[in-house]
């Protein structure tokens, strides 16, 4: 069997953000530019480098992105009230809360106040309970979570048709597992969804035509697990020492696999673009 093609994550999302940037060029010459307000509690590294790379590729699009930067003591009663003037406020469409929060505070408390009619990252329950009603693709809200939405762009990007097809996903959080299997699910798959407590793993996934895999367990999915000719999506994203490695043996698997993500470069570019394209929506749909 040939090897696997290669899923290519940043060429997509490049080809989505030239959309994009065209359609700021035409709000803008409606007088609107879409503003993303990027809200991060204190100074955590690793978080201020994945809201550093989402105001850059704002500006690259010609997006607005407004910094909140609340001490990492911040009382819940002020974040709150920080969000709420967000929420009010006409030059901004889309809010971006980067998790995780520290400790102190409730993190399912905190995204509720965001407004559902900003919420560009999808995680409201509005949004989410939504996402969940939609039995047809055009049947779900307006913002769904980024990941999710970037790796069934991915799945679409291969040419397959997804209506009929087994899909599994491996991993059931409420951030990638839950939402990806319900968008596949919206678009008529037979979705299989596997945990931590799922017994013998393989034999679920090899009857899988599109596998997703969202586990943060470095190469957890190997060559065997894999049908023939599979799309495979590989969420994970797990720093080693060797480097950034995701939940899916690549070397192993794309000898089998039809098509693959390479990780990093696979769905990790989708994940921004798709928070760029909720911006973009939300603006169009309150201008309207
Ligand atoms: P969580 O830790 O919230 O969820 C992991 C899921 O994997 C859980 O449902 C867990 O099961 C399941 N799981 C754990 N071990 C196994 C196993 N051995 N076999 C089967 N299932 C298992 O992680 P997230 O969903 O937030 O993230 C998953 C991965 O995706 C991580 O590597 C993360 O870094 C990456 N990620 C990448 C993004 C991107 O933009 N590329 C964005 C978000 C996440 P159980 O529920 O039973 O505990």
């Amino acid at each position: 069997m040939p090897e696997a093609q290669i899923i290519d994550g940043k060429k997509v999302a490049e080809q989505l953000r030239q959309e994009l940037a065209e359609e700021v060029a035409a709000l803008m010459k409606q007088g609107i530019t879409p503003g993303l307000a990027t809200v991060l509690v204190g100074e955590d590294p690793a978080s201020q480098v994945y809201v550093r790379m989402k105001e850059k590729a704002c500006a690259k699009v010609g997006l607005m992105s407004r910094g909140v930067r609340p001490p990492v003591d911040v009382p819940q009663k002020e974040l709150i009230a920080r969000i709420e003037e967000l929420n009010r406020d006409p030059a901004i469409h889309g809010i971006l809360v980067q998790l995780p929060l520290p400790k102190h505070l409730d993190t399912p408390e905190v995204l509720q106040h965001v407004s559902p009619d900003k919420d560009v990252d999808g995680f409201h329950p509005v949004n989410l309970g939504k996402l969940l009603s939609a039995k047809y693709w055009d049947e779900l809200p307006t913002f769904i979570p980024c990941t999710p939405a970037g790796a069934i762009k991915l799945i679409d990007s291969t040419g397959t048709q997804i209506e009929g097809k087994r899909a599994v996903v491996v991993g059931r959080s409420l951030i990638v597992g839950k939402p990806v299997a319900m968008l596949l699910l919206a678009r008529q798959a037979t979705v299989t969804i596997c945990h931590s407590r799922t017994r013998d793993l393989g034999a679920v996934t090899r009857e899988a035509d599109i596998l997703v895999a969202a586990v943060g367990v470095p190469r957890l999915i190997e060559a065997e697990m894999v049908k023939p000719g599979a799309v495979v999506i590989d969420v994970g994203v797990n720093r080693l020492e060797e480097g950034l490695v995701g939940d899916v043996d690549f070397d192993q698997v794309i000898q089998v696999a039809g098509h693959v993500t390479p990780v990093p470069g696979g769905v990790g570019p989708m994940t921004i673009t798709m928070l760029l394209a909720n911006t973009v929506r939300s603006a169009k749909a309150q201008a309207s």
